[in-house]
């Protein structure tokens, strides 16, 4: 491989616990075309480097917003970064690759346009945004015009193609899923898909993987989901159900056993559809004498068998965080969750006779929930409490760009702000006092419970 091309980065705010697998993902593939390309996280640079209390209370997930709202990132993160942001555009600048790509999403958007609007100051290098932010139109519009392009889909194959395209002086038409910024932001794009086999590998090698929280790396075995619930834009975001098979699930994790690593999270966003493959790979993994402990998603449906549990369990299934949601039947009916309160009991009751773990993501006031039916929620939630060992992510409902909620305001009858702010949507019944108050009853229930809270969409 001759000289680097391309510098993929990501800025923060985004997790500090294991390394990204995203731009990983990318390496990977472009390693297969003999491209070359580094990877730098800003994101734990900035991490490591800050203060221990700002790293804290700036890291802390049930309080995203000094990320999320200008004002405050301006006010009380922006002097924070500044001199790191210097060192990164040097850096930037300085290296021989032509090309940066940047994975944007909303709580890194303003880091992200900061660092490309300085790169545009001084160099004329290409800059490519991509990721969650440029897939749907209404968070698109915020990215800056410095960057040059930004792209609409899965990277992997794409990434190949764009290289190439840029280095033949875009004589040809660009690839799909790539823009000009110059153009219009606030438009649907069609997102592009990626074959699973591009990226064989997830390819860790230019990151410094001491410098994470977590001894785990990550790992996709599946993109996109069975379900399509009508509050999600994940499934969306991931083009259709696909899953590696059980083969490239045992490379990828004999790479990561001998890379020294025991632990996995896995970010498929459910394993629900490719729980035969698991169970293979970590049998022919144990075989070989490899075993891992891990934590992964599900939703709490029949998929989940007991024979399924307890094998995973055998290969070191620790916790299932389930997208509960709500613990009313209308409601989980109106989400469109794919189950309803009695496959739910019974998946909890399997999981817990299996000594997996349960952790629980719930979801306050989706349109059409009555305050009879988020009592039903704290209700059931109080009958299975032996079967619960924790909440993920308690949030207050938003119309999430790219969801069915957002896109059927009129079906929904609700309304937003003039900011149109996705969060302070309203309807005759429900505004987002009455989410706020709702979520503070039901953190009130967990902290009674003595449980622990992951992330939350509402600070206290
Ligand atoms: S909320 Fe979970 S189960 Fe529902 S569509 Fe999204 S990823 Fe799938």
């Amino acid at each position: 491989m001759g000289q680097s091309k391309l510098i993929l980065t990501i800025c923060p705010s985004w997790g500090p616990e294991l390394p990204p697998l995203g731009i990983a993902l990318l390496k990977s593939s472009l390693n297969q075309h003999d491209i070359q390309c580094d990877l730098i996280d800003f994101n734990i640079e900035c991490y490591n480097k800050l203060k221990h209390q700002d790293r804290i209370r700036l890291w802390d997930k049930s309080n995203l917003d000094p990320w999320l709202c200008p004002q405050r990132f301006e006010h009380e993160i922006l002097p924070l970064l500044e001199p790191l942001i210097d060192q990164l555009v040097n850096q930037l600048i300085a290296h021989p690759a032509p090309y940066i790509g940047f994975t944007v999403l909303d709580s890194n958007v303003w880091v992200s346009n900061i660092v490309a609007d300085r790169l545009k100051q001084h160099t004329n290098k290409v800059l490519i945004a991509g990721g969650p932010e440029t897939t749907f139109k209404e968070p698109r519009v915020k990215i800056s015009k410095s960057f040059d392009y930004y792209f609409v889909g899965e990277g992997e194959q794409a990434i190949v193609e764009i290289i190439r395209w840029l280095d033949s002086n875009k004589n040809k038409p660009s690839p799909q899923g790539v823009y000009s910024t110059m153009g219009e932001l606030c438009i649907d794009r069609q997102f592009v898909q990626s074959s699973l086999n591009q990226s064989v590998v997830p390819d860790f090698s230019s990151l410094l993987l001491n410098t994470y929280v977590e001894n785990a790396l990550p790992i996709i075995t599946s993109r996109s989901c069975l379900f399509k619930c009508r509050f999600c834009s994940d499934f969306k975001s991931m083009g259709t159900f696909r899953k590696l098979s059980t083969d490239h699930i045992v490379a990828i994790l004999s790479h990561y056993y001998k890379l020294g690593y025991r632990k996995l999270w896995f970010n498929d966003l459910l394993i629900n559809g490719v729980m035969e493959e698991l169970c293979s790979a970590f049998e022919k993994l144990a075989n070989n004498g490899q075993r891992f402990t891990w934590i992964a998603l599900a939703t709490p449906n029949k998929q989940l068998t007991s024979t399924h549990l307890n094998t995973l369990k055998s290969y070191g299934l620790q916790t299932l965080n389930l997208g509960l949601e709500s613990g009313s039947n209308d409601v989980m009916k109106m989400m469109k969750k794919g189950f309803n309160q009695k496959y739910c009991s019974e998946a909890l009751q399997r999981i817990f006779e299996s000594k997996i773990n349960t952790q629980l993501n719930i979801i306050v006031g989706f349109p059409g929930e009555t305050e009879d039916h988020f009592l039903e929620t704290l209700q059931f939630l109080d009958n299975h409490k032996q079967y619960i060992s924790g909440f993920t992510s308690i949030n207050s409902c938003i119309a999430l760009p790219g969801s069915f909620l957002s896109d059927n305001k009129e079906r929904y009858a609700i309304q937003f702000p003039e900011n149109q702010d996705p969060s302070l949507w309203f309807s005759v019944d429900n505004t987002p006092e009455i989410r706020a108050n709702r979520l503070s009853r039901l953190k009130q229930w967990i902290q009674d419970n003595h449980y622990n809270i992951y992330a939350s969409n509402q600070a206290d």
